[in-house]
């Protein structure tokens, strides 16, 4: 499988491609729509064709670069139908499998950062958006967020994966690339340790975050896959 972690650091947004050595076929997920160049040559120096770009949420923070990608390679985008994005190809529940080439990804919904939130679930790694973090998780106050639906999400939908599964997340402010279920259920700060659902609750509560930054324009930007607008 080829497999390269990219990282935009404006947003600390990490983007995925995965490629089946076989077929040549592979994805992208979470594409940021000011990294396209980079992507369009890792592609054609890796002799890979893209298939599908995977949505983890409906983003809050950056462009997604579906719709470009879609636009110069035919790609399809695949996003939770309840993310509120109709521009995209697929639109995913829950228990959906997607095959690519001998890749194969598990949608998993994992609602609670935004309603329409998935984890793609791989046979040793899942990646997890903004659902879980690295000793984090995504913010609960935007975008439909429940901060009881996240707990529920991550602790009855990832902390039930096989210990040593990989975790990739959608984002990482302190330069952590990758972590472990094991490593998260044991450590991370917001819900691992035995944390309750109620204390989760407080934790989250009690953050007070900025308001997001680039929200008014990524949101109405991001329903259109990335394509637009004024
Ligand atoms: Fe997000």
């Amino acid at each position: 499988m080829f497999f390269r972690q990219l990282f935009e650091p404006e947003t600390s947004t990490y983007s995925y491609l995965l490629g089946c050595e076989r077929t040549q076929r592979a994805v992208l997920i979470d594409p940021v729509a000011s990294e396209i160049d980079d992507y369009l040559e890792l592609l054609q120096a890796a002799n890979l064709r893209l298939i599908y770009t995977l949505e983890t949420h409906v983003h809050a923070d950056h462009i997604t670069g579906s719709g470009l990608l879609r636009e110069k390679l035919g790609s399809k985008s695949v996003v939770h139908r309840d993310g509120g994005a109709m521009c995209a190809d697929l639109l995913v529940t829950g228990g959906v499998l997607l095959q690519v080439g001998d890749l194969e990804f598990e949608v998993r919904h994992t609602s609670g950062h935004t309603s329409g939130c998935v984890s793609y679930v791989m046979s040793d790694r899942v990646f997890t958006g903004d659902a879980l973090l690295i000793g984090g998780s995504g913010r609960t106050d935007f975008q439909q967020g429940d901060a009881g639906q996240l707990y529920d999400s991550i602790t009855g939908k990832l902390f039930t994966l096989p210990a040593d599964t990989l975790v990739y997340p959608g984002h990482d402010y302190n330069g952590n690339t990758v972590s472990t279920i094991k490593q998260e259920i044991a450590k991370n700060p917001r819900l691992g340790g035995g944390k309750t659902r109620d204390e989760f609750i407080a934790i989250m509560q009690e953050l007070k975050l900025a308001y997001p930054k680039f929200i008014d324009k990524a949101l109405p930007a991001n329903q259109s896959c990335g394509l637009v607008v004024e």
